[in-house]
């Protein structure tokens, strides 16, 4: 038996996340080996306890992105100026397909470091570049490299999934690789045309015999629409395990049968609001009673921090709120999303959305111990803390995420990241950079990171400039 570890948060201000959303002032969380074991204040620290001093910080439970494109970080930030028309034809059609297993492994390894440096502990990775068994093995592996808890969700945009996930090599993949390893879940990541002949059948059947729940880009502008929510529902596909990724362009009758199935909807903010799937429907998944959970899409365009998606789904649910009210000449004087909602869906909606909510996304007594203290006493930003959960949404950022644990395990402590190698981390990147750039060659490689600008016409003014001229 091997001896028993523990680490004391000492006196901070505790978000536990449990049902009541208790708060703790001045509270400690006692992590025991991979479980919480106890909250509460002036605890005992057992001996040999690493102690840490969160005075003056929040200590809240991992956040979990439900659905990101770890293998894209490779590529961080090329596309900030991109459309999803842009996004579909660098990826699916032209240069998705140049990604090796090793520049699968490079993105991820960024991208999984990325998310714990920022306090998600948990990260869906929308794997949809596992061209093939050597792909999704790197996607694996690197995932496991990384001390942080996964989902990998298995996809391969350069076929069907009729095709792929029909395969002896993907029934092959996981029986090797999936179920030995507690922080390593699973799902089947694929979109629904809504083509009539609903081909997308063959690989729901092979998702409900391996008992696997389904990630799906569902109600995306251009792409895919209620002709796919009813072909599911139709043919009894839609669970509650089921994770509809965006929502955002979907009819009255779509939203009710998600909500009448049980799944919940995904929400990328931030994605949504640059791409264009259509507008983030937090204000229509709250007038159906359909569950939320936020994620980061992909780094392509945005960092993988939920501090932004928490702030952004903030922004765009108010904003809709009072364009609406002043459409019909009225104010709104009481916003309907608070601060403390969207704490709950960086956490409790990545848990209820992946079936983990008794094992992560709260700290109390036997949960694992998935722990973020956010705590900067060289930040002006850091006090006063008065409204707790205000302060995680609009205040904090991943440069106050001081400490990290994972199953109870310490991968970031005192703002830096325990034993990751970002040397080797970059120099993997490097290498994809490098190899895409010699691929597409460099004339198509600044093409695709510069799309056009449309012209913009200065409407007529009727007033003359006689206060000012151009010098
Ligand atoms: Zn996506």
């Amino acid at each position: 038996m091997t001896a028993m570890t523990a680490v004391l948060f000492r006196n901070g201000l505790v978000l536990t996340m449990d049902d009541a959303h208790t708060v703790l002032p001045g509270a400690d969380v006692l992590v025991v080996d991979e479980r919480v074991a106890e909250v509460g204040v002036g605890l005992t620290a057992p001996p040999g306890a690493v102690e840490i001093d969160a005075t003056g910080g929040i200590v809240m439970p991992g956040m979990i992105d439900t659905h990101r494109h770890l293998w894209q970080t490779a590529m961080r930030g090329y596309g900030a100026d991109w459309t999803l028309t842009q996004y579909f034809v660098w990826y699916y059609l032209e240069s998705g397909r140049h990604f090796r297993p090793e520049d699968i492994h490079a993105g991820n390894v960024l991208g999984a470091l990325e998310a714990l440096d920022a306090g998600v502990t948990t990260t869906v990775d929308w794997s949809h570049g596992l061209q093939t068994p050597q792909h999704a093995d790197a996607a694996a592996d690197a995932l496991e490299s990384v001390p942080g808890r996964f989902v990998l969700a298995y996809g391969n945009i350069q076929q069907g999934p009729w095709e792929w996930a029909t395969s002896p090599e993907f029934r092959d993949f996981v029986s090797r690789r999936i179920g030995g390893n507690d922080l390593l879940g699973f799902q089947m990541a694929f979109d629904v045309t809504g083509d009539p002949a609903f081909p997308e059948r063959a690989a729901f059947e092979v998702a409900r015999e391996l008992g696997v729940p389904v990630t799906t880009h569902a109600g995306v502008w251009g792409a895919t629409n209620d002709d796919g929510i009813r072909l599911m529902h139709e043919h009894g596909f839609m669970t509650p395990s089921t994770v509809y990724v965006h929502a955002a362009t979907l009819t009255h009758d779509s939203y009710q049968r998600i909500a009448a199935t049980g799944g919940s909807v995904s929400v990328s903010t931030e994605s949504e609001q640059s791409a264009g799937q259509g507008y983030p429907p937090t204000w229509q998944l709250r007038d159906h009673g359909i569950p939320v959970s936020l994620s980061m899409d992909t780094s392509v365009w945005w960092s993988g921090d939920l501090f932004s998606a928490m702030r952004a789904t903030l922004g765009a649910d108010r904003s809709r709120e009072h364009l609406q009210a002043h459409d019909r000449a009225e104010t709104v004087t009481h916003v309907h999303l608070r601060a403390e909602q969207v704490v709950d869906w960086a956490t409790r909606g990545g848990s209820r959305a992946l079936g983990l909510d008794s094992v992560v996304g709260s700290l109390q007594p036997g949960r694992k111990a998935d722990v973020v203290l956010l705590k900067n006493d060289d930040s002006p930003v850091m006090f006063p803390i008065l409204n707790p959960y205000g302060h995680v949404a609009f205040q904090a950022q991943r440069g106050d995420v001081h400490t990290v644990l994972v199953n109870g395990r310490i991968v970031k402590r005192d703002h830096k990241l325990v034993g990751a190698d970002l040397a080797k981390a970059r120099q993997d990147v490097e290498r994809t950079v490098e190899h895409l750039i010699a691929t597409m060659g460099p004339e198509a490689w600044a093409r695709g990171m510069n799309p056009d600008i449309p012209a913009t016409k200065v409407l007529d003014n009727p007033y003359t400039y006689t206060e000012w001229t151009n010098a």
